[in-house]
C-alpha cells in the first residue's frame, strides 16, 4: 500500500486498475533499482541535503558510481576536462544533475526475469534513444523553464519503465501483448493494446513505479501523461512541458526503430510544430543530429547496439523498400494483365483466323456461297439427321444456267462471272431457313432442302427458276436475262434403299430432263426418267 499512498485523489485511478497496480508492487518479479539509487532518491526530498553526502552515498556503489563517471566522461557529454570523482562531478555538473545521471544508470542496471518473454536489449536501447530524444528536443526549445537537461533525459529514459515492468510482474498474459502488437502492426497505440489485454498500461504503470521509487511529481507525472500530454489538466507547467518533450521523444525515437519511419517523421514534423512551434530549420537539426547523439550515449552507458542509422538513411531505406514492394506489386499486376489482354486478343485472333480458314476452306471464292466439299459435308449430314426420323422426306435441287458457254462467249468472262454472283443473290433470297445453297461446280449449283417432299421442292424450284428469269441482271448501264434449269432429287434417307449417291443422281438426271426438255424448266426425277450416266461429270 506504500506506493499506491504516493499517489493522489486526483489520480483517479479506478478500482479494478488500482487491484491490478497493487498485484504489480506487490509481486515478487517487481524488478528493482540499486540500493544507492534507492537512498539517493530519498536524499532528492529532503531539503537540507549536503553535496557531499550524496556524493559519497554514490561513491559507496562501487559498480554504480564507475558506470556513472564512464558516462560523464563520455562523447556524450564531452566535458572538456576528465571528471575523476564523483564528488568533481557533482561539483562541475551540479548536484541536481548529478543525481538524474545516477537514476539513469541505475535504470540500466534494473534486473528483469530471464524467463519471460521481452525484448531486453531493444527496451534498453529504446529508451535510451527516448531519453537522448528528449533532452535534444529540450536544448532546441530554450524554454525560460528551468528544468535540468539531465531531469529531461531521465524522463525520457524512463517513459516505457512500464513495459519492463508490466513484461515481468504479468508475464503470465504478457505474451498476448506481444501477439497484438504483432497482429496490429501499428495501427493501435501499444497503451491501447496493454489495456486491452492486461488491464493496465505502461505509461500508468511507469508512473506508478516511479512513485513507488520515491520520485518527485515532477519526474512521475510526464511518464504518466506521456503518449496523451494535452490530458495533463494540473498547473505544473514544467511536468506539462516535459510530458510533451517525452511524448515527442518517442515519436522521434520511433522514426529510428518503427517498420513505418515516413508516418512517425510526418508525425514528429507536425507534433514539433504544433506543440513546441518548432521552425523546419530546427525540427531538421535534430533529425540530423540524433543518431549520433544516441549511439554516444550507448557508449556511455555501456549498451551494447548496432551503430544507429541516421534518419536520412533510414528514411531512404524504408522509400527504396516501399517503392521496390509498389514496383513490384504494379508491375506484376501490369504484367499479368497484360498477359491476360494480349493471351484474349491472341485467342480472339486465333478464333478469327480459324473461323476464317474454315470458312474459306468451305467458301466459294468467286460467289461467296459454300463450295463443292462443303456441300458434301452438308449433305452427309442432313441425310444422317433425317435418317434417324421416318418418312423424313430430303430434296436436292440441282441448278444449271442455261446456254452459259455461249452466254461467255458472247458477253466475255467478266460478265459471266457477275452473272453467277448476282444470280447466287437471287437464288438465296428465295432460300428458307435451313435450305443450304452452294456450288457444285462451274455453273452449276445445288441446293439442300431438308424435311421438304417432292412436291413442296417443285415448289421452291419452281419460285426460283421464276426469280432467275424475271430477274434483272444489271451490270453497269447494262441488262442480262438468265435462266436456269432445275433437276429435282428426293428421298426418305430412313429408307434402307436409300443412298447419297443416287439423290445426287437422280437430281442429274431430273436436270438433264429439264435440259432436254427445253431449259428454262424444272423437273423432278421419277424412276421412269433413264438414266445420261456421267454426262454432267464428263463436262
Ligand atoms: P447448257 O444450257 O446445256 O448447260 O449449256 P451451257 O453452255 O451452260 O453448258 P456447258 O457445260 O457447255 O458450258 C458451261 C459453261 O459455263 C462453260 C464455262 O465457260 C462456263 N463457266 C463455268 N464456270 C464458270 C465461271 O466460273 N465463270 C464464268 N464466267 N463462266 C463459267
Ligand atoms: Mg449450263
Ligand atoms: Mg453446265
Amino acid at each position: 500500500m506504500y506506493a499506491m499512498g504516493h499517489m493522489e485523489k486526483s489520480d483517479s485511478i479506478d478500482n479494478e486498475k488500482e487491484k491490478i497496480l497493487k498485484a504489480i508492487l506487490f509481486s515478487e518479479d517487481l524488478p528493482t533499482i540499486p540500493a544507492a539509487a534507492a537512498r539517493l532518491i530519498g536524499l532528492l526530498t529532503k531539503e537540507d541535503t549536503e553535496m557531499s553526502e550524496i556524493a559519497d552515498l554514490i561513491a559507496m556503489d562501487v559498480s554504480l558510481s564507475s558506470k556513472l563517471l564512464k558516462v560523464v566522461n563520455s562523447a556524450f557529454y564531452s566535458f572538456p576536462n576528465e571528471i575523476a570523482s564523483i564528488s568533481q562531478a557533482v561539483n562541475l555538473l551540479g548536484l541536481n544533475a548529478v543525481q538524474n545521471l545516477v537514476l539513469s544508470v541505475a535504470f540500466f542496471s534494473l534486473k528483469g526475469r530471464d524467463d519471460v518473454n521481452f525484448d531486453y536489449k531493444e527496451f534498453w536501447h529504446s529508451s535510451l534513444a527516448r531519453a537522448v530524444a528528449a533532452k535534444l528536443i529540450y536544448k532546441t526549445l530554450k524554454t525560460p523553464l528551468a528544468i535540468d537537461d539531465e531531469q529531461v533525459f531521465l524522463s525520457g529514459l524512463l517513459q516505457n519503465l512500464g513495459k519492463l515492468i508490466l513484461a515481468n510482474t504479468m508475464h503470465e498474459d504478457y505474451h498476448k501483448v506481444l501477439e497484438m502488437q504483432e497482429a496490429q502492426g501499428n495501427e493501435l497505440e501499444d497503451d491501447a493494446i496493454e489495456t486491452a489485454c492486461l488491464g493496465v498500461d505502461h505509461p500508468l504503470t511507469s508512473y506508478v513505479m516511479a512513485k513507488e521509487w520515491g520520485f518527485p511529481d515532477s519526474l512521475a507525472q510526464p511518464l504518466k501523461y506521456h503518449h496523451r500530454p494535452d490530458s495533463y489538466e494540473g498547473d505544473d507547467d514544467a511536468v506539462a512541458l516535459n510530458a510533451k518533450v517525452c511524448h515527442l521523444s518517442d515519436i522521434l525515437a520511433k522514426v529510428l526503430s518503427e517498420k513505418d519511419p515516413q508516418k512517425y517523421h510526418k508525425l514528429f514534423r507536425t507534433t514539433a510544430k504544433d506543440h513546441f512551434c518548432l521552425r523546419p530549420v530546427e525540427i531538421n537539426q535534430i533529425l540530423k543530429e540524433i543518431h549520433v547523439e544516441v549511439d554516444r550515449a550507448a557508449e556511455g552507458f555501456g549498451l551494447e547496439a548496432e551503430q544507429t542509422k541516421s534518419v536520412e538513411e533510414t528514411l531512404m531505406e524504408a522509400n527504396i523498400k516501399l517503392s521496390l514492394l509498389n514496383m513490384s506489386y504494379d508491375e506484376i499486376n501490369r504484367k499479368l494483365l497484360e498477359q491476360q489482354v494480349q493471351l484474349e486478343k491472341l485467342t480472339r485472333e486465333l478464333e478469327d483466323k480459324n473461323t476464317i480458314l474454315e470458312n474459306l476452306a468451305y467458301i466459294d471464292g468467286l460467289t461467296g456461297v459454300k463450295n463443292h466439299r462443303f456441300f458434301q459435308n452438308a449433305l452427309d449430314e442432313e441425310i444422317s439427321r433425317a435418317s434417324r426420323v421416318d418418312d423424313c422426306n430430303l430434296s436436292l435441287l440441282m441448278i444449271d444456267l442455261d446456254k452459259f458457254k455461249s452466254f461467255n462467249d458472247t458477253y466475255g468472262h467478266q460478265v459471266g462471272d457477275f452473272v453467277l454472283i448476282e444470280f447466287c443473290k437471287v437464288v438465296v433470297g428465295q432460300l428458307r431457313k435451313y435450305d443450304l445453297l452452294a456450288r457444285y461446280g462451274g455453273e452449276e449449283f445445288v441446293v439442300i432442302l431438308p424435311e421438304t417432299t417432292k412436291d413442296e421442292a417443285k415448289q421452291v424450284a419452281e419460285r426460283m427458276r421464276r426469280a432467275v428469269s424475271g430477274h434483272d441482271f444489271k451490270d453497269g448501264d447494262n441488262s442480262y436475262a438468265v435462266t436456269v434449269s432445275i433437276g429435282i432429287g428426293c428421298g426418305q434417307p430412313a429408307n434402307p434403299d436409300f443412298k447419297k449417291d443416287d439423290l445426287i443422281g437422280n437430281a442429274d438426271s431430273a436436270l438433264y430432263e429439264a435440259k432436254n426438255a427445253g431449259r428454262n424448266t424444272v423437273m423432278v426425277y421419277t424412276p421412269l426418267v433413264s438414266k445420261p450416266k456421267k454426262r454432267w461429270f464428263s463436262r
